[in-house]
């Protein structure tokens, strides 16, 4: 049998909406006077999933896990459970199951309008770790910070590169974030100066949401890697790029990373994604054998980049690309994390790296589309940036092109404020 592809709920069948009854991806949300309480997103509404576990239509085992502050207890609960909850929810909202098309008066109280609801960061995240598996950005910012001839480093195609970043700043969609301080070397001085940052850059990212912890000294094979996925979320990974440049020598970025780091809402799960797998991308030398992967890890997620100047009408595009050109997947990215014994835990992190194509018009951070500033971009309004200014708001979209419908990710914003 295959699944409905239709919702009673008319805005989910559009064809456009990022929200159809296909994807069905999971959130927190607050409405005036309630708790945050866990949601759906299902065209311009969001359903409530407390709501609907207390008038019993959402599966036992799952019982209680939704009047919370984050996804982490129901996710906690593994693989099985989340599939069961998801035939529910289809059932429910094709109306293959009526009780609550049907039922005005749970309707009434489960269904809450997108505009009306307050979206919340989805997890508690105890760790994040961040990648840098984009072969076309690593070897741009090779070319401009090291040797345009040799712009990989010898690592860089046997290992997935990643580092330790700060959970404690990640932030979700839609919170400004203030232009840091730091420290920065100007090229002709001895010593370095303190300032705002003047370089200050995005990266386009996506990030997945570890589902199934690991114990410490157990590593993770890539075959087993996707079941310790639960879900995606879209990723900026703000940047300071002069402060990077003056303090990443030996042990990588520090403060020029740790000031902000921003999600989308909505956790698209693996599941939804499973239509949108592809072959992986042919890695050479071939990797070494723990990092080498039967499944299809790669995902097609077409992705945007936009840049709003304060006052501006209107958004730019600035950048188009996909996530399926990345070099090293999700699954050789969690192998190598935990290959050492280290462990992962419900909830943590894990960031792509900058996601750039082949061409300027996909690069994933003003520092490769601007040759680092020198080759400003130009918006709509006529205005260039070099590299963000003060009221800039970013915004970045993505989703999975499927046939009439589109697993969408939403967006993840952010605008800058001046610095302290
Ligand atoms: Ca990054």
């Amino acid at each position: 049998m295959t699944a409905p592809q239709t919702s009673w709920i008319a805005s989910a069948n559009d064809g456009q909406t990022h929200f159809p009854l296909q994807n069905l991806p999971y959130g927190v949300f607050l409405t005036k006077g309630q708790s945050p309480r866990v949601g759906v997103a299902i065209g311009d509404q969001v359903l409530d999933l407390a709501a609907l576990d207390e008038a019993g239509l959402l599966p036992a085992a799952a019982k209680g896990t939704f009047a919370a502050a984050s996804l982490n207890r129901f996710i906690e609960l593994g693989k099985p459970v989340w599939s069961e909850t998801r035939k529910r929810l289809t059932a429910l909202l094709s109306g293959e199951d009526a009780a609550l098309r049907d039922n005005a008066a749970l309707r009434d109280k489960a269904l809450v309008p997108m505009s009306a609801a307050a979206l919340h960061l989805p997890v508690e995240i105890p760790g994040y770790t961040d990648f840098y598996s984009s072969k076309e950005h690593a070897t741009n910012v090779g070319r401009m910070f090291r040797d345009p001839d040799n712009a990989l480093l010898p690592n860089w195609l046997e290992i997935p590169i990643g580092y330790n970043g700060r959970a404690s700043s990640v932030v979700v969609s839609g919170t400004p974030l203030h232009r840091p301080n730091g420290q920065i070397k100007l090229p002709n001085e001895a010593r370095p100066v303190f300032s705002a940052c003047r370089k200050l850059d995005f990266e386009l990212e996506m990030g997945f949401i570890v589902g199934k912890e690991s114990a410490l000294g157990e590593p993770i094979s890539t075959a087993d890697a996707p079941a310790h996925m639960f879900g995606m979320v879209l990723l900026n990974d703000w940047s300071a790029r002069d402060i990077q440049q003056w303090e990443y020598v030996p042990l990588g970025p520090f403060n020029s990373k740790g000031f902000g780091t921003s999600i989308s809402p909505w956790v698209v799960t693996m599941e939804a994604l499973e239509p949108f797998r592809r072959d992986n991308p042919e890695q050479s030398p071939q990797p070494l054998s723990y990092l080498q992967q039967q499944a299809k890890n790669a995902y097609d997620i077409a992705l945007e980049v936009a840049l709003q100047p304060q006052g501006a009408a209107a958004p730019s595009t600035i950048c188009r690309t996909n996530f399926k050109a990345m070099y090293w997947t999700m699954a050789q990215q969690l192998a190598h994390h935990t290959v050492s014994g280290c462990n992962v835990r419900v909830g943590d992190l894990m960031g792509s790296g900058t996601i750039s194509g082949t061409t300027p018009d996909s690069y994933g951070s003003l520092l490769e589309m601007t040759r680092n500033g020198a080759e400003p971009v130009t918006l709509a309004d006529g205005s260039r940036r070099g590299f963000l200014e003060d009221g800039d708001d970013v915004i970045m979209t993505g989703f999975c092109q499927g046939e009439g419908y589109r697993v969408g990710f939403g967006s993840v914003s952010g605008k800058i404020l001046p610095a302290r």
